[in-house]
């Protein structure tokens, strides 16, 4: 008898969550469709871009036992990328540390503390230098003049993931392991039978599969709504990041760091948030490092309200943090507004669709996903295909975040 279903299982979204779904899945013999609405790579969504921090120091001790679980399946996926031939134009991971810094304090951000960081990497005994303001600067001369009171912590187990080359690999190897892929495909309505899921597209096509993986990213709500009568309680943040050329002569200097703190008094903006972070160049001829800004001055609800237009006085935050903090950076060349989709926790979705268990779904990445995205892929297909996974996941239950419609 001929197979009933169009795939065995059909994931939705074609960022980083979705590819990496797609790729475990097929990995595992499914027989597996993905469909993006958009392009892959697209400007629009949340993981576009060429670096995405990975890292061992958190303070959320949940997050900081996922981290080397996730970095083992990095590795693991950079290996079958890189193959025999051990090609670096296909490496996956920058193993260069990371740097957090600002005013010592315990006081919980998006991104964790410093105090909140030491503690954990203590507890675990994950090997870490406290530096002190003279510390820093003799270790990163390329600082302009470290305020006294800023402190730091560098994890040399951290780095980032080349986010786009990551996507691709994620594509290359699924289509490898025999996946499918469709961009234009938006679909509108998911319906779900104990036996099946039937997807709709807007194009008026049905496909059918036996288990579908939704990983919708900021769109969720759109498709939760029409499909289940389900909205989740999350925000759109606008996220400014930018560009900087930087003088040849400092470019090997930049680290990846965080700052906690905003400039001090008399050079910061009253406006300003403090949280800033930034990447080391990625020395491909370009001489210029990425940089951007960890919180908003503006959220919504839905994405058709998103506005990728990034806010001037962001932008001018932005500048004047960097230039005051760095020596050689030059003309910003280009800045960009991505959303955060975030959860009033900072968790994520990862979970079955209420009463649907053929049906698991990501979302609310918080600004921070992109680095769990193997182990949220694999995760995703342990998930739909038994109902349970290796690692407790209760923390990212879809129960939290439901809204009374
Ligand atoms: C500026 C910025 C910096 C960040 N920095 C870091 C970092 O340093 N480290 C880190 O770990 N994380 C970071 N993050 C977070 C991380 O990048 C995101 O959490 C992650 O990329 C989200 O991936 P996703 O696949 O869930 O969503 P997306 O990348 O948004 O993908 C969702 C996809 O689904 C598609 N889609 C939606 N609805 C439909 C539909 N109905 N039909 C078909 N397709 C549909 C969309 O077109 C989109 O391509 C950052 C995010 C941003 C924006």
């Amino acid at each position: 008898m001929s197979n009933p279903y169009t795939a065995d299982l059909i994931v939705v979204g074609g960022g980083a969550m979705g590819l990496a779904a797609a790729y475990y899945a097929a990995r595992q013999g499914h027989d597996v469709l993905l469909l993006e609405q958009d392009a892959f790579e697209s400007r629009l969504n949340s993981s576009y871009g060429q670096s995405r921090m990975y890292r061992l120091m958190y303070s959320d001790p949940y997050l900081a036992d996922l981290a080397q679980p996730g970095i083992d399946l990095w590795n693991a996926l950079e290996a079958e990328y890189m193959g025999a031939e051990q090609r670096e134009e296909k490496r996956l991971l920058s193993r260069n540390g990371l740097l957090f810094y600002g005013a010592w304090s315990d006081e919980e951000t998006i991104e964790g503390s410093l105090g909140g960081a030491a503690e954990v990497m203590e507890q675990r005994g994950i090997t870490f230098e406290r530096l002190d303001s003279h510390g820093l600067a003799a270790r990163f001369p390329v600082f302009q003049d470290m305020p006294a009171q800023f402190e730091g912590l560098f994890e040399a187990g951290s780095g980032f993931v080349y986010a786009d080359r990551a996507c691709r690999a994620f594509r290359e190897c699924a289509e490898q392991h025999g996946a499918v892929f469709r961009t234009g495909a938006r679909v509108s309505r998911v319906q779900a039978s104990a036996e099946s899921v039937s997807i709709l597209t807007e194009g008026g096509e049905t496909l059918t599969g036996r288990r579908a993986i939704l990983c919708p990213g900021a769109w969720a709500n759109d498709l939760l709504e029409p499909s289940f009568g389900i909205r989740l309680n999350v925000e759109l943040w606008h996220m400014v990041w930018a560009h900087y050329r930087v003088d040849p002569a400092w470019e090997k200097d930049y680290p990846q760091w965080f700052c906690f703190s905003s400039l001090p008094e008399g050079q910061n903006d009253p406006d300003d948030h403090g949280l800033y972070y930034g990447f080391p160049s990625l020395q491909d001829g370009q001489c210029r490092i990425k940089v951007g800004v960890d919180w908003t001055d503006s959220t919504c609800k839905s994405i058709d309200a998103f506005n990728y237009t990034p806010s001037e006085a962001i932008v001018n935050m932005l500048d004047r943090f960097v230039r005051a903090q760095f020596k050689g950076i030059g003309e910003r060349l280009e800045v960009a507004c991505s959303p955060y989709t975030m959860s009033p926790d900072v968790h994520f979705v990862l979970d079955t669709i209420p009463e649907h268990p053929n049906v698991a779904l990501f979302t609310a990445g918080s600004g921070q996903a992109f680095k769990f995205a193997p182990l949220i892929g694999k995760l995703l297909v342990e998930l739909v295909d038994t109902g349970k996974t290796d690692v407790d996941i209760k923390p990212f239950n879809i129960s939290r975040l439901l809204a009374v419609s």
